[in-house]
């Protein structure tokens, strides 16, 4: 049972609600009635809205508002910060069950305990990893996912890394998905991508059957740098339109698919980023204000595991990119485009031997950037093997194909050294 205006509401009601279930904000959309001020109409006609130091933003079809920071879940940030946070308006909260294998959603489940009807909770699995009994399989990872929160209802529930429209299209995912939406066990349904996403988001953005996609997005994948650019400081920021990352965007928003960003970060590990700061702003800001500048996001995701990254993060909340900080961003594009992968796909296309390669540039990021060594290992030894080179001695046909210079077989062989 959830209170609202002094009543209890039972689950399926709390449920059904679209802008009424604008929960942890207060507030929805719909607010606007006789009696509000102006503003209210005029911020509900541009989907956002402001209430203490935070901006909400309409999540597409699900009508929720979600703040336009979230806080990452890999991992989780110490339960007080994740408790300053929320205090101060965050409302969108990202797991999955690989995370900490599990353990991720157990430390979620905790710290949103007395506080549940305040926070959006969004999280992942695999069903596409399932070999048989799909649909019964999907229902039970959903059902084991709510034992470790601790809750009886998921707001979001999203396949983990779709790189296949039919990883996210398959009838028995889609049936198990129907099902726990009619027991009231979820509200809505998602995906999350990290690769191809100008070819594997259309048809499941078409289909219907999706109301999020968490988006691996940054202003890398908005610009693209070429070697000879480098030498002449260059830097081509049309790139989100002519990748086809921008039409996708621009389709999540005709088919009134909610966006969240994430992958916010990618460049370099903030440590080593000082030196970009411009006046106040530091680089992460800037980037985070680069991904809410695209009109497509309602929340950009990131990772807040102390009260240093909260405080800068939240700084940027309801604030626009300046032309300094523009300029800032593009200095350090020219500084890392090399090595920043777009998640574009072309590579793999380019694969004659179905290399899993974005994979394995996911994990160098994850231990060079984010410090996660253990967890970059692990997944790397899952997934890949000596095998998985055989065909890599006499081609570099990823090489040739990369439209933005990145010596792919280079890092395959780097990968190979710190991950294997
Ligand atoms: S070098 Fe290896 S990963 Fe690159 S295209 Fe050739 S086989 Fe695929
Ligand atoms: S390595 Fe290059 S071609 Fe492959 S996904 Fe990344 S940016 Fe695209």
């Amino acid at each position: 049972m959830s209170q609202q205006n002094g009543r209890k509401i039972n689950r399926r009601e709390f449920l059904g609600q679209g802008l009424a279930g604008a929960i942890g904000v207060g507030v929805a959309l719909g607010s606007s009635g006789a009696g509000s001020p102006a503003w209210a109409a005029e911020e509900n006609a541009a989907k956002r809205l402001r209430k203490g130091g935070m901006v909400y933003r309409r999540l597409g079809r699900t009508e929720l508002m979600v703040s336009e920071l979230g806080l990452g879940g890999s991992p989780s940030p110490p339960p007080p910060v994740f408790s300053a946070a929320l205090d101060r308006g965050v409302n969108f909260v990202d797991s999955s069950a690989v995370y900490g294998r599990g353990q991720g959603e157990r430390n979620i489940g905790r710290m949103i305990k007395g506080r549940r009807d305040k926070v959006i909770v969004c999280t992942k699995f695999h069903p596409y990893r399932f070999q048989t009994d799909v649909k019964a399989q999907s229902i039970k990872a959903v059902e084991d996912a709510l034992e470790r929160l601790q809750t009886d209802y998921i707001d979001i529930i999203c396949v983990h890394g779709a790189s296949a429209p039919e990883q996210c299209l398959n009838d028995d995912v889609l049936a198990a998905f129907a099902q726990l939406k009619q027991e009231g066990k979820v509200r809505f349904t998602g995906l999350s991508n990290h690769s191809d996403p100008a070819h594997v988001l259309p048809p499941i953005i078409e289909s219907g059957h999706y109301d999020v996609i968490l988006l691996a997005l940054s202003v890398f994948s908005g610009t693209r740098v070429t070697r000879a650019d480098v030498k002449a400081g260059k830097v081509y920021d049309n790139w989100l339109a002519d990748s086809g990352l921008q039409a996708v965007l621009d389709l999540a928003q005709e088919r009134d698919v909610g966006i969240v960003a994430m992958k916010t970060m990618a460049g370099g590990a903030r440590q080593k980023l000082a030196k970009y700061q411009v006046g106040e702003t530091t680089l992460p800001q800037a980037k985070l204000k680069w991904a809410l500048s695209r009109e497509a996001v309602a929340c950009a995701l990131s990772e807040m595991l102390n009260f240093d990254i909260l405080d800068e993060n939240l700084a940027v909340v309801g604030t626009t990119l300046s032309a300094n900080e523009q300029t800032m961003l593009r200095q350090h594009i020219l500084d890392r485009s090399a090595d920043v992968c777009r998640m574009c796909g072309t590579c793999l296309r380019a694969c004659p031997a179905g290399v899993p390669i974005l994979d394995i540039l996911r994990y160098i990021t994850y231990h060079d950037e984010h410090g996660k060594i253990r967890h970059a290992r692990q997944s790397y030894r899952r997934h890949v093997s000596a095998h998985t080179f055989a065909a890599c001695a006499d081609c570099d046909a990823c090489r040739r194909a990369c439209p933005h210079g990145l010596d792919i077989p280079a890092k395959l062989r780097y990968a190979r050294s710190v991950l294997a």
